[in-house]
């Protein structure tokens, strides 16, 4: 089967598997799932870390899959000889290459991994065209409805995608990898980078006027304001969010400067289409092809309702790298009864990352701040340098490392206003929030500028 024939022939067993409902997509997982265990086994890296497990064994028997154990294990983990660790560091090192098949063959991303050395993940193109499917059928589509593709298609088709194209990250692997669909999807698709200034940004969308955007939505955001205040003209059929947590304010704020609604998007390097938004506002898991287990800290599974510490994931369509029960790190809830969009997959919530919140009490109650809460507050003070800290540092202290670009006591007043009334919202009117004499400095053994952390020792009661 040619590349395009199966990239329709798998986008036509995701619509029919949607369409059947909840025992069509068991059965597919079922099947596949077994498929993918038996394969996993035969890579030394699964053999040894399910020594001694029968293979009568079911996925939740299985040892979940910790961050150091797939840094080191890499070699082992992979099914093609010609992947190593060594090689496809290397090939990432030219960023000219972000988004291009490795080998002509294989897509490669990485996310952060642990003591300095990067999670990669090397996904065949059989699993790329799974992703490509589910983004077209259950992303796209879906979204868009006949009326809006018509709309797209009259406008020219055009989509823009501003994201990070600096590195091999997960958003950058998909958006930027070349079309299955052929040469009239590629020029109808264009990259711009989040590092290049937000006037240039706004210039050369202005110049090539997509009818459809995708981006981080502290991005998007932005471009809203900018749009709002008359500097940007764009007719924007669809914006997609990815990569990060939508803060309520900022959607409401692009889908009026755009007059266009705003989906979200779900996914991991382990998995590149984890899920999209429907109109209910929930997260549908492509169940069909990747499992999501919400797990407890000691990874236990965590019932329907409840928020999750972290999440196991499974890809059932990536033989080259088999992803088998990974912590993902997110905190997630899943809907406990079924979604009024009629879909028949999990719904779930993103709560955040577990490795980004901060825990504060009140009273005896222990209250989460997420650091996406706090960046997308400050996204639109003007005045604060990029890279900026936020630290705990006593029970009762937020402190920001922070420098400013202009008119520092005004915008950190600005800073204090909106911190101190999104603690409140929260029940946390007694944090105070401080500016540290400490600038913001990059960790001297990772070079990592950490975005978020806690100074005070987790009390045991
Ligand atoms: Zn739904």
């Amino acid at each position: 089967m040619g590349r395009r024939a199966r990239l329709l022939h798998v986008a036509w067993d995701a619509v029919r598997a949607r369409a059947g409902g909840a025992d069509a997509i068991a059965s597919r997982t079922d099947r596949r799932l077994a498929e993918m265990l038996a394969h996993a086994r035969r890579t030394p890296f699964y053999r040894r870390h399910w020594r001694g497990i029968p293979e009568s064994a079911g996925l939740t028997d299985l040892p979940p899959v910790a961050k150091v154990e797939w840094v080191d294990g890499f070699d082992e983990s992979v099914t093609d000889p010609a992947i190593t660790r060594e090689a496809v560091w290397q090939y990432m090192q030219d960023r000219a290459r972000v988004g291009q098949p490795w080998l002509d063959r294989y897509s490669v991303c990485r996310s952060s991994g642990v003591a300095g050395k990067k999670s990669l993940f090397v996904a065949d193109q059989d699993a790329m065209d799974v992703y490509w499917a589910l983004w077209l059928t259950r992303g796209w589509m879906s979204w868009l409805g006949l009326r809006g593709a018509a709309r797209l298609g009259r406008r020219g088709g055009r989509v823009a995608a501003v994201i990070a194209t600096n590195s091999h990250y997960a958003s950058a692997a998909m958006v930027r990898r070349p079309s299955p669909l052929g040469a009239f999807a590629n020029v109808r698709s264009s990259t711009l980078s989040i590092h290049k200034s937000a006037s240039r940004i706004a210039r050369a969308l202005d110049y090539w006027q997509p009818a459809a955007l995708v981006g981080y939505p502290t991005v998007l955001d932005s471009l809203a304001v900018e749009q709002l205040a008359g500097r940007l003209s764009l007719d924007i059929v669809l914006a997609v969010s990815v990569s990060e947590w939508v803060e309520p304010a900022a959607r409401a704020r692009i889908e009026s400067a755009f007059g266009c609604p705003l989906f979200d998007s779900y996914a991991a390097s382990e998995f590149l289409s984890l899920g999209f938004e429907c109109p209910e506002g929930w997260l549908h898991v492509n169940a069909d092809w990747v499992v999501l287990e919400p797990v407890d800290e000691e990874f236990r599974p965590v019932p329907p309702g409840e928020t999750s510490h972290t999440a196991l994931v499974t890809n059932l369509a990536n033989r080259t790298q088999p992803v088998i029960r990974h912590d993902l790190g997110d905190r997630v809830i899943v809907r406990p009864d079924p979604c009024p969009c009629g879909s028949p997959l999990p719904a779930v919530h993103v709560e955040g990352r577990k490795y980004d919140t901060l825990i504060y009490r009140n009273g005896d109650r222990e209250v989460t701040v997420m650091a996406l809460a706090l960046i997308t507050l400050l996204t639109s003070v003007p005045g604060i340098e990029p890279g900026y800290q936020i630290v705990q540092t006593a029970e009762d202290v937020l402190s920001f490392r922070m420098r400013f670009s202009r008119e520092a006591d005004a915008t950190w007043a600005e800073v204090v206003s909106r911190v101190r009334s999104h603690l409140r919202a929260r029940g946390l009117p007694h944090v105070s929030v401080e500016l540290s004499p400490i600038p913001p400095r990059r960790d001297p053994r990772t070079g990592k500028l950490r975005k978020i952390w806690s100074e005070v020792p987790v009390s045991v009661p």
